[in-house]
């Protein structure tokens, strides 16, 4: 089970921190024994600016650079919050070989930092690299570990006239491509504010990742989403604020609505009886934006419901559960 655990580290400890090991060795600032923080500082090459005051003011001291991690142990298909406090104007976030750029939030610069469901368990090194206001540059590290998650399969018996009626792969392929075209962009603004909202009430009947095996053949693939089952006409709320970045009818999905929260995380909603936003619209979080359907592909009334975090899907659940420290 992750435990919400914060990462803190004051810049200034770690200056002493980097001091106090030097010669290649890794620097570790964990003192309190709960994490291991070390931070590097990196002057920039050349005269650096003189600042400009009006008379009588007196500068103002930077605030030193803070790492939080929302939690140091996050499972596949989960994401981390991973925010610097302080005096920072921007950034990036490196984790498992890729880049994340830090998004101003109103008290810390952030990105959700997302864990694929193929991601090897283990502990990997947590990278932000910032720009103070003076031009500084620094780097912040945590150790990360990622924990396994245990996929569910669901076992299908299909006759050959079932299989024939499957839709064509092409299909499938081009609706992955256009929702992938929209979730790997980046809002450079926060659109979301307080906790993640389930949106809608029912059983979970598929989880994220659930891996299919049909006609006994070994599981494959990963569900890309969590289906709540509810009845047709249930309301669909918004799980956070955001701006309606899709509503429209998909072949696979059916009616689909899609929000963005900004900074790169997308929340989307299928197979809905109707849409009640259009897009360009902004919502609120709670807001109702349609209703529990079964357009698509789809054998009973329910909501799929996805979570993307630059352009990765993850397990919705876990925004609203704990397990991802927020
Ligand atoms: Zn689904």
């Amino acid at each position: 089970m992750a435990g919400r655990v914060s990462v803190v580290r004051r810049w200034v400890l770690a200056v002493f921190a980097a001091a106090a090991c030097a010669a290649g060795t890794a620097c570790s600032a964990g003192a309190d024994g709960t994490a291991d923080v070390t931070v590097r500082m990196v002057t920039p090459a050349g005269p650096s600016p003189t600042p400009t005051l009006p008379p009588g003011v007196s500068p103002t001291p930077l605030v030193p650079p803070e790492l939080v991690v929302s939690t140091l142990e996050v499972y596949q298909a989960g994401a981390l919050l991973v925010s610097v406090t302080g005096d920072v104007i921007g950034g990036q976030v490196q984790f498992l070989g890729r880049k994340y750029p830090l998004t101003k939030g109103s008290q810390s610069q952030y990105t959700f930092v997302p864990v694929d469901t193929d991601e090897l368990p283990g502990q990997h090194e947590l990278v932000a690299d910032v720009r103070l206001p003076n031009g500084t540059r620094g780097t912040l590290q945590a150790t990360v570990t990622v924990l396994p998650t245990q996929w569910t399969v669901d076992y299908l018996a299909f006759t050959p006239e079932q299989t024939a009626a499957l839709l064509d792969p092409q299909v499938v392929a081009d609706e992955l491509a256009l929702l992938k075209s929209i979730y790997v962009k980046v809002t450079p603004q926060k659109l979301w504010s307080g906790p993640w909202l389930l949106p809608t009430q029912g059983a979970i009947t598929a989880r994220f990742g659930e891996q299919r095996s049909v006609n006994g053949g070994a599981p494959s693939g990963h569900h890309g989403g969590t289906d709540i089952g509810a009845a047709e006409g249930a309301p669909v709320v918004a799980t956070n604020s955001g701006v309606v970045v899709l509503a429209r009818e998909l072949r696979v999905r059916g009616n689909m609505v899609i929000i963005d929260h900004g900074g790169g995380l997308y929340s989307g909603y299928a197979h809905l009886s109707s849409i009640a936003v259009a897009e360009g619209d902004r919502v609120e979080a709670g807001q109702l934006i349609g209703a529990v359907g079964n357009t698509g592909l789809s054998t009973g009334a329910h909501l799929h419901w996805e979570m993307a975090a630059h352009g990765i899907l993850l397990d919705a659940l876990r925004f609203t559960d704990g397990t991802n420290g927020f």
